[in-house]
């Protein structure tokens, strides 16, 4: 389908965080924009799982966030165990003193961008897709416009370019915007970067607390942290591979690795995944009769993937190159996955950036000499958000990557051991489970 010749904004990406902008700008009063995709559909492997409370304060402020609250789970709170047995737990609950939303929700990524693209779609926008940018340039007549070419050889005018196209946006690459990790170079392969994930169904289906919807789990084992959280039936059609039902419930897994101990397969087979819970997953879960007297396995593999995370946060997130361009989303800060930050980030990015692009384009009907100064104060207070949840996510994988190394023969004591020692006396006091939920909330971190 052809594209127009020219919009307001161009919002490049159609994954959390471009369609989080497009539905700022709508309720900021911006309609001239127009959202591309290089995909022909949306993303159909799903990353993150939870959306924070700050982020659902966010939407709910752009009156985006019912389709999120009533599809998803609302997460109770966050338990930390051992194979066996529980170390700590952090509940949401305290939270109900500081937000309207004291929860997590958890939901598949994918089924948080469906309900952001049908809530886009009920307002009359449509993504524009599949469209690859490909190139930008100053517009040769205008200064503060940019011509961007897309792969198919169309070109379109914008005074505003969002850059919500993740981890390896050509925006940022032709803006000249460097993207390195603040803390120096690459980080050590001993930290858990590789996280294998999955969607599986069990036979028969397994008992037990953690196989209650409501709580995501994370089982530390091994100097890996292997996470479960039961989806229950709720997303059974929309996790639907190969047009083959699901009847069984769903448990979203993920095992936090160090890249040290090797590298995983794009798409792990069955026999890696079950091999995988079988060392390193909670007893409840596991094949091992020894370990669980109700054993269970694999059913259905519905999906599988690998990832590695290595941080990096763009040197700024506002350009200009003719237009005012801006980062948001991956495009900006990647974060390791641990404390479940990036996307929730990338949205807030998108909604507050949004608004401002709102004021900007407002003041500028007014005064078409108007300088960047809104533009640069919010890109600045997005900048430092990002390194204040880069310094978060960073403090959580380095205790998760703690092992069970001994010191010596004649020490026998490991950090891991220390850490879960900490983890179960702590975990008895009320304070330090507000803290860790007042953490993953995002409310100090707007
Ligand atoms: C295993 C794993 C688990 C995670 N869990 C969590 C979690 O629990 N909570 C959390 O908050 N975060 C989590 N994250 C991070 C989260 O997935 C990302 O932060 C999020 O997807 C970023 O969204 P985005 O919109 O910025 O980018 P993306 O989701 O990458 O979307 C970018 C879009 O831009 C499009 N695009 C790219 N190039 C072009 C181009 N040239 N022209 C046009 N379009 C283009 C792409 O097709 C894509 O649709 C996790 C990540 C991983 C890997």
């Amino acid at each position: 389908m052809p594209l127009p010749k020219e919009s307001t904004v161009l919002i490049v990406g159609a994954g959390p965080a471009g369609l989080a902008a497009a539905l700022s700008l709508i309720h900021h009063g911006c309609r001239d924009f127009v959202i591309v995709d290089a995909v022909v559909e949306g993303l159909n492997v799903s990353r993150a799982i939870t959306v924070h409370s700050a982020t659902v304060e966010a939407l709910t402020s752009i009156n985006a966030a019912d389709g999120l609250l009533s599809r998803a789970i609302k997460g109770k709170g966050v338990r930390i165990t051992s194979r066996k047995s529980q170390l700590f737990e952090g509940k949401f609950d305290p939270l109900k003193k500081y937000s309207a939303h004291p929860y997590t929700l958890l939901l598949p990524q994918n089924v948080t961008e469906l309900v952001l693209v049908q809530k886009l779609q009920s307002l009359g926008v449509r993504v524009q897709r599949p469209h690859r940018v490909i190139g930008m340039q100053q517009n040769e007549k205008d200064p503060r416009i940019t011509d961007v070419s897309f792969e198919d050889g169309q070109v379109m005018r914008a005074r505003y370019i969002i850059g919500a196209d993740g981890a390896h946006s050509i925006i940022r690459t032709i803006a000249g915007i460097g993207f390195s990790n603040p803390e120096g170079s690459k980080p050590s392969n001993n930290l858990l970067n590789q996280m294998v994930t999955a969607d599986v169904t069990f036979e028969p289906e397994p008992v037990g607390p953690l196989t209650i919807e409501g709580h995501i789990n994370s089982t530390v084992f091994s100097g890996n942290v292997f996470m479960l959280v039961p989806f229950g039936n709720r997303f059974n059609d929309e996790l639907t591979r190969d047009g083959k039902p699901i009847t069984k419930p769903i448990f979203r897994i993920a095992c936090a690795m160090p890249v040290k101990n090797g590298e995983s397969l794009h798409a792990p087979p069955k026999e890696y995944i079950q091999d995988l819970i079988d060392k390193c997953g909670p007893a409840c879960i596991s094949s091992d009769l020894s370990l669980n007297p109700t054993p269970v396995k694999i059913d259905q593999l519905i999906w599988s993937g690998c990832f590695k995370t290595y941080p990096a946060i763009a040197d700024r997130t506002f350009t200009r190159l003719g237009a005012a361009i801006f980062l948001v989303g991956d495009a900006a800060h990647i974060h390791s996955t641990a404390g479940g930050q990036g996307m929730n980030l990338g949205i807030r990015d998108a909604i507050f950036l949004s608004e401002a692009v709102s004021r900007h384009i407002r003041a500028s009907a007014e005064n078409p000499d108007v300088d960047d100064t809104i533009l640069r104060q919010i890109a600045e207070a997005r900048q430092a958000r990002s390194l204040e949840t880069l310094g978060f996510t960073n403090s959580v994988l380095k205790i998760e990557s703690l092992t069970y190394d001994t010191f010596t023969w004649w020490i026998p004591f490991s950090l891991g051991s220390f850490r879960d020692a900490m983890l179960r006396l702590l975990g008895k006091f009320d304070f330090v489970q507000s803290e860790v939920a007042w953490g993953l909330s995002g409310l100090g971190r707007r």
